[in-house]
């Protein structure tokens, strides 16, 4: 089955050149060799044209918060696809940037040669920005091809501001999306001409990652332009690791999903967001097993299409829980930073959520903490502290306590303006599924997007749905969890 019309855009009038050395791929979000349909599409169009397939992995140190701990994970995938791609019919060149610029030039250089490039669409406006100037500047077709979710971005002509909204609009029009996976191995059964070498002024240039820099050896890390103090983590990225997680989840949490998935201590969620977010894996993957574990069919879905958070899928209570989250909440998110240029700023919530959050803008905060206290765990609330830690030492925050971390954060700023700030920063910074269209969506959450107003309103929040420890602490249990990560004196 051909790449899906409405997920591939043309970024320029340019047409395939016959005449080329190879097709190029350039993987810049899709981190993985199987589930892509950018992959998949590259391949079709090197088997019309029979030339090689040349696939170019780039890592950039440009980017917000390229540092030690992302680099890290980053870079175990690509040597997983410098180990998936070996054998294959394509060429694999694993590029990490050592300085700002050369990813774009190297670009530059390899499109003099290639026949057309496939890139990934991550709806985030710097990668958008990127793929753009690359159009202008590259005399070759350049084809943007997006694999980030079962409804494709392009699915829908409008904004979805509830998850409620979404759930009506896929109950309608996800089978169809769902029904046309990308394939697993994309160059299964393949025959394609080999790529002899690259020219020289690539290789001599913007030489390929070597085995050490894929193995993330320190001192390698260390001459890279790279934020070096924040800690890289145990976590393994890649696809490999990926999988091993979705295993144990599928196997041993899932059922326990809808019961516990609100309970930090319980630990049954999936945590697949890191691998998520790289593009490690892919979302389709996830739902294709799931399914095929649960022996689902079409047939099981119910006809009902209004939008009800449960009971559509006809699978288990958790089954429909995790697919909630994995597909309506995910894509909630990613639908909105494909539509929306403002999606990490105060102007980009709803206007009642900005009104009230102005009106309330000069409230007296009961504690006003500078991001450097934040970011130290310094505050008064033991529990923050802890989140916060967890934040740090692990990557990682369970959703329930990140809601709660994200409004004390709005209480305990000068402006709502500086509590975005710091939430973006702080969660960009440490978060290994950070830098996603979802670190924009689950702040924004806090602030009122993708949700309602409430009531009373409150000092500092206004409308804004109010979150307290004290009220997280009765419903979860919260003791053990702040002894493990209470900050060190
Ligand atoms: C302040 C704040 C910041 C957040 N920052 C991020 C972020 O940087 N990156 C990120 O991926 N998610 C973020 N989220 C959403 C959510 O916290 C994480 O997706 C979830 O905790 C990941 O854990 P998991 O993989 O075990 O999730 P599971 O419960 O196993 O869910 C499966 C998948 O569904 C998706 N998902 C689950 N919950 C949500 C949600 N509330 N919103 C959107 N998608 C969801 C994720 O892709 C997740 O991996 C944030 C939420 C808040 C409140």
């Amino acid at each position: 089955m051909p790449v899906p019309a409405i997920r591939i855009e043309t970024l320029n009038g340019a047409t395939p050149r016959a005449a080329g050395r190879y097709v190029l791929y350039w993987m810049n979000a899709t981190r993985r060799s199987g589930w892509n349909f950018a992959l998949q599409r590259a391949v079709e169009h090197a088997v019309d044209l029979q030339r090689p397939l040349l696939v170019v992995e780039t890592l950039s140190c440009e980017r917000p918060y390229a540092n030690l701990r992302h680099h890290h994970f980053a870079l175990d995938g690509m040597a997983d696809n410098a180990r998936g791609l070996a054998g294959k019919p394509a060429s694999y060149y694993p590029f990490v940037e050592n300085r700002p610029g050369r990813i774009a030039s190297l670009l530059t250089e390899l499109a003099k040669e290639a026949c057309l490039i496939v890139c990934d669409l991550r709806p985030l406006r710097d990668s958008l920005r990127e793929t753009r100037e690359l159009a202008r500047r590259v005399p070759v077709l350049l084809e943007r091809v997006d694999s980030n979710g079962i409804l494709p971005l392009k699915a829908a002509d409008r904004e979805f501001t509830t998850a409620h909204s979404l759930r009506r609009f896929m109950q309608k029009h996800l089978l169809a999306h769902l029904q046309q996976p990308p394939l697993a191995d994309p160059l299964d059964g393949v025959n394609l001409p080999p790529l002899p070498s690259l020219p020289d002024t690539i290789s001599g240039g913007w030489p390929a990652a070597d085995r050490a820099l894929l193995n993330g050896k320190r001192q390698r890390l260390a001459q890279l332009p790279i934020g070096q103090e924040t800690r890289p983590l145990a976590t393994m990225g890649g696809s490999a690791a990926a999988h091993a997680a979705l295993e144990v989840f599928l196997r041993e949490h899932l059922a326990l999903y809808e019961a516990f998935r609100n309970q930090p201590q319980r630990d049954v969620t999936s945590g697949l967001s890191p691998y998520l977010r790289r593009g490690h894996l892919a979302s389709h993957e996830i739902v294709q097993k799931l399914l095929d574990m649960q022996g689902w069919h079409p047939a099981d879905l119910s006809l009902e299409t209004r939008g009800r958070r449960s009971g559509w899928w006809g699978l288990s209570a958790s089954a429909e829980a995790f697919l909630d989250q994995l597909i309506t909440w995910r894509e909630l998110g990613y639908l909105f930073c494909f539509k929306r240029d403002d999606y990490d700023r105060f102007e980009g919530l709803p206007d009642w959520a900005q009104a009230t959050l102005e009106a309330h803008s000069q409230d007296p905060r009961p504690y006003l903490y500078t991001l450097r206290q934040l970011e130290t765990a310094q505050t008064h609330d033991p529990l923050w502290n802890a989140a916060q830690m967890q934040l740090v030492r692990e990557g990682r925050l369970h959703n329930y306590l990140r809601m709660l971390w994200g409004k004390k954060i709005l209480h305990w700023s000068e402006s709502p303006r500086q509590a975005l700030a710091a939430m973006s920063e702080l969660n960009d910074r440490f978060a290994l599924d950070g830098c996603d269209p979802n670190s924009y969506g689950g702040i924004g959450w806090v602030m009122g997007r993708f949700d309602r107003a409430w009531g009373p309103q409150r000092p500092v929040f206004g409308k804004i749905r109010y979150m307290s420890s004290r009220n997280t602490a009765r419903k979860v249990t919260v003791d053990g969890y702040i002894q493990r990560y209470a900050p060190t004196p």
